[in-house]
């Protein structure tokens, strides 16, 4: 079994439920058991400001699934509550990325791990700290630390 970290965000729409439901349907995908769901976070976007706050939470999951396989269950998740893509960093009914499988370092474009940008992002590394507090993201350093560093983004948690 691998440990992997998957992000959850969404701003459009039910953005809390469609996040809880997502985070639940984690626990359908097959070789895969669903071992925690963070509080639910609500964020201010990153990139494009002139949208709606977002949604974010992180699951943990435990699963003898390949990590290319374990994106495509996550990319048929995000189609199965709606997601169109437009351009970066637009609003979105539901993203889902992978942010660690176990302790792979990967750079591959359709699957970079630990994922690119997770160590600079509040809305990642809070609900990250929150379930494991003690993790460390490989070439990055530690959850904890990593968080100290974007204090500055706007945060607030939410019930589960
Ligand atoms: P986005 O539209 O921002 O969710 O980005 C999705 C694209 O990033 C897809 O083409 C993925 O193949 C690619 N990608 C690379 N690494 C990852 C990762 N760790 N998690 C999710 N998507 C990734």
């Amino acid at each position: 079994m691998i440990r992997a970290y998957v992000a959850l965000g969404a701003n459009l729409g039910a953005a809390a439920a469609t996040v809880s439901a997502a985070a639940a349907a984690l626990a359908g995908i097959p070789e895969t058991r669903l071992v925690v769901v963070s509080s639910l976070y609500q964020t201010a976007p990153v990139g494009l400001k002139h949208q709606p706050d977002f949604i974010n939470a992180v699951s943990a999951v435990d699963t003898t699934l390949t990590a290319e396989v374990l994106l495509e269950a996550l990319f048929a998740l995000e189609a199965r509550f709606g997601r169109s893509r437009s351009v970066p960093n637009a609003p979105r009914t539901l993203d889902l990325d992978l942010l660690l499988y176990g302790e792979t370092r990967l750079d591959e474009p359709r699957l970079t791990l630990p994922h690119p940008r997770m160590h600079q992002r509040a809305f990642v590394l809070a609900p990250l700290a929150e379930i494991a507090p003690e993790c460390l993201i490989p070439g990055r350093g530690s959850v904890r630390e990593l968080l100290e560093a974007c204090r500055d983004q706007r945060l607030v948690r939410l019930g589960s």
